[in-house]
């Protein structure tokens, strides 16, 4: 995906200045919402390697099956708590729509997802977000 194109978690931002840098490594998400914002933006995009790497080990599948029939469309955040810069975890509620490309079905997926830092990288710092699991909402 282009530095400069719209960015799929619909931010507003670029996906350069939004989700790319949380993809590439570069800059970590500061937030619970942004890691959940960078791993939707995962699924529009096919970027299995961050699904994983964003996923608890204690709860990530041995393998993840993409389904390239399903476009991801839309991303509402229903609202979220704690999960701020100094919180040590974090839960994010969301909406995200989806389409399939063969059978033109539509969907939507409501969840609330669970989010946990993971072991700091160095003494003094903070541990990476990671998505741990999710109760679908009917
Ligand atoms: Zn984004």
């Amino acid at each position: 995906m282009p530095d400069d194109a719209r960015c799929p978690c619909l931010s507003g931002d670029a996906y350069g200045a939004c989700c790319g840098p949380v993809h590439s490594g570069d800059r970590p998400a500061v937030t619970a919402e942004a890691l959940m914002r960078s791993r939707y933006s995962a699924y529009a995009v096919g970027h299995e390697a961050w699904l994983r790497a964003s996923w608890h080990p204690r709860t990530r599948p041995a393998s993840l099956d993409l389904d390239d029939d399903v476009t991801w469309r839309r991303l509402d955040i229903v609202g979220t708590r704690a999960g701020g810069p100094f919180d040590e975890q974090g839960e994010v509620e969301f909406a995200a729509w989806w389409r399939s490309a063969t059978t033109g079905e539509r969907g939507r997926l409501h969840e609330v997802s669970r989010f946990v830092r993971g072991p700091a990288p160095r003494p003094g710092e903070r541990g990476p977000w990671l998505y741990v699991d999710g109760d679908v909402q009917p």
